[in-house]
């Protein structure tokens, strides 16, 4: 590509969750354009197949693609979530909520957290979080989606959606197909480069090249383009966050489905449970050193019962891509980082990072500002919850394990 031409054609590499949501915003984006895009999708490899639970911004995405909200609750297998409920965290047999939304309303203009404080410095013996209308309805396994035209003194919670990964994806290739992306079901060998260091195109298995003029690399931990072709380095922070192993397994659908998420603190990690509306998601985050694959899976057995799939590992490195966007290409998924799904948070930095990439779309030439600013912000939204999340392990008073 000459710095002159116009940026006209986007090539998207994996067809899981970062690739599909990548390929949707530049559609609904470029929709009556002739911009061209395309996803390259490996039949030979499988997607990651976890990421179920997210954060309210979730439903803005569903929104901005023009998409009914009903209609994705009903096809990926959705339910309502309020926020997370942490057990045995801070000490065994005690738990604290993270809920979406207000908490407390200002009183005289002032926060309601200041009130709080004063409440509690005088002996109040309510928690922060039992102000919160989402925490209210989740204890009572409700919830409502509140009508802006009445309000109620509930209508400050907001929520957000568990769902089949596997499912959003499907929905999203349709909404693509629909919106004139091309999708190519081929192995991507090699990727070539022209003289300035940029990706000229993709060569597949069958021999067929794909030229682009932007690609965006969504291979999943592979990081095909940025880091096997481009050689970005990547920022290890395990020994801020040890944790490197998941055991993923499925099991029947809970008989009353609770509207939220529920992590649980266990020796060398911790564990999720997932309401979807067919099944439950599960699964034991922990470190390996401290604990191996088979007694992870005890874990489970011992906590999780009706399986109906075969435990899977999962193997990850904390941390983050160097510079997220480079030359002419995007990193957007696990190419871009991971860090444990502790706050559902890697759907949200996909999203994001989309959403400030169709708002920065080079036409012509790409500039270093833009590129140095957009890399300055992706790294502060990694850095802000990479501090939430050792903020869980900072709060614990357990001493029960080494982790
Ligand atoms: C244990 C665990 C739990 C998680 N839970 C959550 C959660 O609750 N909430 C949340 O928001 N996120 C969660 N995540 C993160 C979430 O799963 C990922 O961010 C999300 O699925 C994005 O994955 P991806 O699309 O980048 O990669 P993948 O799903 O791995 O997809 C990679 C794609 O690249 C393709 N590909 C690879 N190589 C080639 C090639 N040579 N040629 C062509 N195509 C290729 C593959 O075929 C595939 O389509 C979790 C992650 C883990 C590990």
């Amino acid at each position: 590509m000459q710095s002159t031409d116009p940026i006209n054609s986007y090539v998207i590499v994996g067809g899981g969750t970062a690739g599909w949501i990548s390929a949707a915003i530049l559609a609904r984006t470029l929709q009556n354009t002739t911009a061209k895009m395309t996803v390259v999708e490996s039949p030979h490899i499988p997607t990651i197949g976890v990421g179920e639970a997210t954060i309210p911004s979730i439903v803005d995405l569903v929104e901005f693609l023009n998409i009914p909200l009903h209609d994705f609750i009903l096809k990926t297998n959705a339910t309502f979530k309020l926020g997370i409920k942490f057990i045995d965290w801070q000490q065994k047999n005690h738990h604290y909520w993270h809920p979406f939304g207000y908490i407390g309303n200002k009183i005289d203009g002032k926060p309601f957290y200041q009130h709080w404080l004063k409440y509690n410095k005088n002996n109040g013996n309510l928690n922060f979080t039992d102000f919160s209308p989402a925490i209210a309805l989740a204890k009572q396994n409700k919830f409502f989606v509140a009508d802006p035209k009445y309000p109620t003194n509930l209508s400050s919670s907001t929520y957000a959606l568990h769902f089949d990964a596997g499912l959003v994806a499907e929905y999203l290739q349709q909404y693509c197909k629909q919106h004139n992306v091309i999708h190519i079901q081929a192995h991507v060998k090699t990727t070539q480069l022209n003289n300035q260091g940029e990706i000229s195109h993709v060569v597949l298995d069958n021999a067929q090249q794909i030229a682009g003029d932007f690609f965006i690399d969504c291979s999943g931990q592979k990081a095909l383009l940025i880091q096997k072709a481009l050689r970005v380095g990547y920022r290890n922070w395990q020994h801020f966050l040890p944790v490197d192993k998941a055991i993923a397994v499925q099991s029947n659908k809970q008989e009353i489905l609770k509207p939220y998420t529920e992590s649980t603190a266990h020796e060398h990690g911790w564990r999720w449970q997932i309401p979807l509306q067919n099944r439950t998601g599960n699964g034991y985050v922990f470190s390996s050193d401290f604990c191996n694959v088979q007694e992870a899976i005890n874990v489970l057995e011992n906590n999780v019962q009706n399986w109906i799939t075969d435990p899977k590992t999962i193997t990850f490195t904390t941390g983050q891509r160097e510079k997220t966007w480079y030359k002419n290409c995007l990193a957007v998924g696990l190419s871009a980082g991971f860090l444990e799904p502790l706050e559902s948070t890697s759907i949200y930095l996909i999203m994001k990072t989309m959403l400030n990439f169709v708002k920065n779309l080079p036409r012509q030439k790409i500039y270093p500002a833009t590129t140095n600013e957009f890399n300055r912000l992706v790294d502060k939204e990694y850095e802000d919850i990479r501090d939430f999340i050792i903020l869980h392990y900072c709060e614990t008073k357990r001493t029960d394990s080494p982790l």
